[in-house]
């Protein structure tokens, strides 16, 4: 099982999880030649993507989800309630309904959805596993709940949100209105609440540490890096991050 990413941040995520024959895009928010170019990098094609799988409606992830499924018929995978914020977007797709704590198998992969406080309509993050290994992903949380605790504890793998660092957020240039949303218990996940994920959870099988969702204007490389690390008790070099543009390259959960 492997998994990488086509980039990650507001302008847009895209997240790969392969395994055997099966490859998942987790959501989308680029435009299809942009995806198209993304996917090249990674040497996948979208007529190689088995499934696209969605974890809330805004449009970083979302937007260019339609798309892509109708050109080159692919099943999408999300919830009613992020179907129902742009339900005629999805005319002519393969839709398949998902709900949190209910497993969904496709092909290979077995997705587990769960539900987290995020201002959308049906947020779900997922946990992955090929029957061996789980791969558990966050991004879009304004909080850490015990039940995001229970699904991301004893995982291979995590990409996990680091939106902001809540003093640069403080001191930004945001309207207030705009840094009461980002930092509020529906919005994103700071830094340090991030790394407190990590003493709350078994991080004991841990593979791969990957910050996800930086924002540009209101967070950098090495705060978030730093935080995860400390939290961790591991070298700075150990995390990794998924990037705006350049995403992040495969990486591999394998026996040691
Ligand atoms: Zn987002
Ligand atoms: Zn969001």
């Amino acid at each position: 099982m492997r998994f990488s990413s086509l980039g990650s941040g507001s302008k847009g995520n895209g997240l790969l999880v392969e395994a055997g024959e099966t490859t998942i895009l987790l959501d989308c928010g680029f435009g299809l030649t942009e995806c198209r170019n993304r996917l090249a990098r990674l040497g996948k094609s979208p007529e190689s993507l088995s499934a696209i799988v969605v974890t809330h409606e805004h449009a970083d992830h979302m937007g260019g989800v339609a798309r892509l499924a109708k050109r080159y018929a692919i099943p999408v995978y999300l919830t009613y309630g992020s179907y129902s914020a742009a339900a005629s977007q999805f005319e002519g797709c393969s839709v398949n309904w998902i709900m949190s704590d209910s497993p969904v198998a496709v092909n290979d992969l077995q997705l587990l959805p769960y539900a987290v406080p995020h201002d959308a309509r049906e947020p779900v993050q997922f946990v992955f596993s090929d029957g061996s290994y789980r791969l558990g992903v966050l991004t879009d949380t304004g909080s850490i709940t015990a039940h995001i605790c229970e699904h991301l504890t004893a995982c291979d793998a995590l990409v996990l949100e680091c939106n902001h660092d809540l003093e640069m957020l403080r001191a930004g240039r945001y309207p207030v209105s705009l840094k009461r949303r980002v930092s509020g218990a529906h919005g994103h996940l700071d830094n340090q609440t991030a790394a407190s994920l990590l003493q709350r959870i078994d991080s004991s099988r841990l593979q791969h540490v990957v910050a996800a969702h930086l924002s540009q204007e209101n967070n950098r490389r090495e705060l978030a890096v730093m935080a995860l690390a400390t939290a961790l008790g591991c070298a700075e070099e150990w995390i990794g991050v998924a990037e705006q543009e350049e995403g992040l390259g495969w990486r591999e959960l394998k026996s040691a």
